[in-house]
């Protein structure tokens, strides 16, 4: 299915009628630590959903020296990361590159596609904050010459 040329809408179902204290068993835990995450994940490539709500889909996103996902773009949301270790380079349509560690923040606007690579020598940590329901759409790269031959659309 494919969400290019529709308007996307999101229905909220569930609100609080209130001020309302967190309960236990919660979807989501009120802290994550990264570093039991990393532990109980293993060697990377790895992702793990943090987060998912029906605005947010967070995802710690593991990649070792070399690695890094496929050229890709989204129609309805404008994506962002933290770098939360190593050294990542996103190379965008139009020949930009952004090259960023840990600490740093990129966004990357809908339409625009977009692959990541860890350039450094050690594991990378980045969090993604996507918007469900976060249809990939995957392109070749130009500048990169990636000919990209897989599925054509991929829903996070
Ligand atoms: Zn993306």
């Amino acid at each position: 299915m494919s969400t290019v040329g529709s308007p996307v809408t999101i229905l909220i179902n569930r609100l609080a009628a209130g001020p309302t204290a967190p309960g236990p068993g919660g979807a989501t835990p009120l802290l994550t630590r990264v570093a039991d995450v990393v532990a109980r994940m293993g060697p990377a490539p790895w992702a793990r959903r943090i987060i998912a709500d029906e605005r947010n889909l967070v995802t710690l996103i593991a990649s070792a020296p070399g690695g890094g996902n496929r050229p890709h773009w989204h129609a309805e949301f404008d994506e962002w990361w933290v770098v939360l270790a190593g050294r990542l380079q996103w190379e965008l349509t139009g020949g930009v590159v952004v090259d960023a560690a840990k600490d740093d923040i990129v966004w990357v606007p809908r339409g625009a596609v977009h692959h990541i690579r860890n350039v450094g020598d050690e594991l990378s940590l980045r969090l993604a904050v996507a918007m469900p329901p976060a249809w990939h759409f995957y392109s070749p790269c130009e500048q990169c010459g990636f000919a990209d031959d897989g599925p054509r659309e991929w829903c996070a």
